[in-house]
């Protein structure tokens, strides 16, 4: 099988809502013609004690030496990341002790809510965003790419999620597109690539929706215009998920002429040859 994509965002048991480790992806992984594998488990934060759904502290160490044992198998390299729920106050932890200490090679940014505070931002919410939330995303989300910390953004356009529960226009208001302008103008300001998640494919369809809450379409027009690059992730929790949706991607990143990127064996950025 000719090698056509690979997947940088993965899951493992370690986080509490995802099945099978990384030994389990990388079979699985070889078996859909990748060549390479980004593990990307939910990264303990500062002061989170049982988390529901981040690895504890007291697994990184066993999570990190799983990645390391998978990689090779059946000719896959697997690299080993994490996804960090952004706060400026953890940068120097997710430095110093993922990229130092546990020596991972990428970290993923992420904004899933405001630390500590999930009734004042939670894109997982039902309830439509309003202006100050999404400003305040923006706000973290922006932070995400100024740090230099994370290699990609994830799903940026998450704080679709709840917009669509406005009635009409999805929720897609000048304040939402004002958001999006500000992640997209900070990407663009420091060359960061931007993450299109299929696992809105998913979550669309369980809501009965036509249009995709994300990947938001109108955020990924406006990233054409500003030139973003952009990998195809699944965001993949079960084994079954780990190619799921990338057709409809796929598809989107031809119809706006997106620039598709991936990690290479160091885990750093490269480009896609189609
Ligand atoms: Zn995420
Ligand atoms: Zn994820």
């Amino acid at each position: 099988m000719t090698h056509r994509w690979n997947n940088f965002h993965t899951h493992t048991f370690r986080c509490k809502h995802a099945e099978k480790d990384a030994a389990d992806y990388a079979r699985r992984a070889a078996a859909l013609g990748m060549n390479r594998l980004g593990m990307s488990d939910h990264a303990y934060s500062p002061g989170e004690v049982n988390h529901p759904t981040h690895m504890d502290l007291d697994v990184i160490a066993d999570y990190v030496r799983a990645c390391r044992e998978a990689d090779g198998i059946c000719g896959v390299r697997v690299l080993c990341g994490a996804e960090c729920d952004y706060a400026p106050e953890d940068l120097s932890f997710f430095r110093e002790y993922y990229l130092g200490e546990m020596g991972m090679d990428y970290l993923v940014g992420s904004v899933h809510g405001l630390k500590n505070h999930p009734e004042v931002l939670n894109p997982f919410s039902t309830q439509p965003f309003g202006t100050e939330q999404l400003l305040l995303y923006a706000q973290l989300y922006v932070g995400i790419i100024e740090s230099g910390l994370f290699t990609f953004g994830a799903h940026p356009d998450l704080f679709g999620r709840p917009l669509d529960t406005a009635e009409n226009h999805m929720g897609w208001t000048p304040e939402a597109a004002s958001c999006a302008r500000e992640i997209i103008e900070a990407a663009q300001a420091h060359n960061m690539p931007l993450e299109i998640n299929t696992s809105g494919y998913a979550r669309t369809r369980e809501r009965g929706l036509a249009a995709p809450i994300y990947p938001r379409r109108e955020f990924w027009e406006m990233a054409a215009e500003a030139d973003i690059r952009v990998l195809i992730n699944t965001d993949a929790h079960s084994l079954a998920c780990l190619d799921a949706d990338i057709e409809p991607a796929f598809a989107l990143v031809r119809e706006l002429g997106l620039k598709r990127v991936e990690l290479d064996d160091a885990g750093k950025i490269v480009e896609v040859e189609e």
